[in-house]
């Protein structure tokens, strides 16, 4: 039996990172006002594939789609939003607006894996409805700078932010983009020719040398911004800065999707390779109406968290247990008693399962045990337990009635 190519088991050490990394996020974002939810893990193919669109990386080449039994076609969720937009939809919500919603959810891709890459991977996310404002967008890369913040690791990271204006500035970029562009028709990768015809825009996030090497003279999308565009990126570059919220701009972030609109923005680390994203967001004014709901806008962002797992320096420590150890087999039942005893009263208990006293100590100490508790029945007659802290190697007897204090010390 194999795991699958691109999965991976998270063992004690690994869960604990992931807990932590959403406990921590689920307070921030909690903190920030957002809601958790969580949506299924499969949907409809149509529900991704109509936002995400043929044209993308991810419906033409990355999802899991599965045709079940009763003859439908759903796929495994490869992020978030559409999942959200959707159940904002049929769930009624769409009167109760602002909405903010937050979750940590597994999601699935047909990628190459590699390091920061695998086919199930885990994401942070937030979804932000019903406002246009920019103070959204800067609410949204608060929220997620702040996680970081918290979980120690925004010193590795920086934030570039870019806009994609609106739809009527999109246009005339994308004439002159593409103006541009055929004249170097022959020389771009096989790729970026098939996006010319279907999605120029993405090509300026292209990876291919050639491409980048093209790209350098193309015309800027900042120069194509109409008035409102300009005002708006002019809007949230201010806050940013009142709020001493630093960032680069980086006029080769883009999406190239017709319902993202304006902000654009990216958390990346040096530290991570090639695959240095870390967390990534931006507006899709568009999105609601184009999933057949009303014409909400949207802002929101999604968090790999494997990779903030990567850049975690201090890693969370599990809880220590008492350890209860029975000198003999006939002091078996009132070690148990006392297992039970004391987990009623909340204490974290382990119980020293089998081998010689010296096997079950040994195995204690390698669960990071705090203190041992070896019991026999001669010290309980006396009504004494003898209790050895595993930290300082100190061992001293203390009376039934007070361990429950001194454990909770
Ligand atoms: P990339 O450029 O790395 O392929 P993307 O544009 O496909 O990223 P998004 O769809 O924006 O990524 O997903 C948001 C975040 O989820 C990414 O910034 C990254 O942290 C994480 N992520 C995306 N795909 C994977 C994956 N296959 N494995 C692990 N994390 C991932
Ligand atoms: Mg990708």
């Amino acid at each position: 039996m194999q795991p699958v190519r691109g999965t991976h088991d998270l063992l004690p050490e690994e869960f604990l990172v992931h807990s932590y990394i959403k406990k921590v996020a689920f307070e921030v974002m909690e903190n920030f006002g957002f809601s958790g939810v969580d949506t299924p893990i499969f949907e409809f193919l149509e529900v991704f594939a109509r936002p995400l669109g043929d044209a993308s990386d991810i419906v033409s080449k990355e999802m899991y789609t599965i045709h079940d039994k009763g003859g439908e076609v759903l796929a495994l969720r490869p992020e978030g939003t559409a999942g959200v937009v959707r159940m904002l939809i049929s769930n009624g919500l769409q009167q109760e607006m602002p909405a903010k919603f937050c979750y940590a959810i597994p999601c699935f891709r047909y990628e190459r894996p590699q390091k920061g890459r695998q086919r199930q991977f885990h994401q942070i996310g937030t979804e932000l409805f019903g406002v246009s404002s920019f103070y959204a967008d800067a609410e949204v890369i608060a929220v997620g700078l702040e996680i970081l913040k918290s979980l120690k690791v925004d010193n590795q990271v920086r934030l570039h932010l870019n806009t994609i204006g609106d739809l009527e500035s999109r246009k005339v970029y994308r004439e002159k983009l593409v103006e541009y562009l055929r004249g170097y028709e022959n020389d771009l990768s096989p790729e970026s020719k098939i996006r010319l015809e279907k999605n120029p825009m993405r090509i300026l996030d292209s990876k291919d040398q050639g491409d980048r090497k093209i790209l350098e003279s193309a015309p800027l999308l900042h120069d194509s911004l109409n008035p409102e565009s300009r005002a708006f990126f002019d809007g949230l570059r201010n806050v940013l800065e009142t709020q001493n919220i630093a960032y680069t701009i980086d006029q080769k972030l883009v999406r190239g999707l017709d319902y993202y609109s304006h902000t654009v923005f990216e958390f990346i680390s040096d530290n991570l390779g090639a695959q240095g994203t870390v967390l990534a967001g931006g507006r899709y004014d568009g999105l609601v109406k184009l999933m057949g709901g009303q014409d909400i806008p949207g802002v929101g962002f999604g968090s790999g968290i494997e990779r903030i797992a990567m850049l975690l320096t201090e890693k969370p420590s599990p809880k220590r247990p008492t350890t209860i150890i029975p000198v003999s087999a006939e002091d078996e039942e009132a070690a148990w008693s006392l297992v039970f005893n004391l987990r009623k009263q909340g204490l974290p208990i382990d119980m020293g399962y089998s081998g010689n006293l010296s096997k079950r100590m040994k195995k204690a100490s390698k669960n990071n045990a705090r203190y041992c508790i070896v019991l026999s029945k001669g010290d309980l007659a006396n009504n004494q337990l003898s209790l050895k802290d595993m930290d300082s190697g100190d061992q001293f007897m203390v009376s039934v009635e007070e361990l429950p204090l001194r454990l909770k010390a």
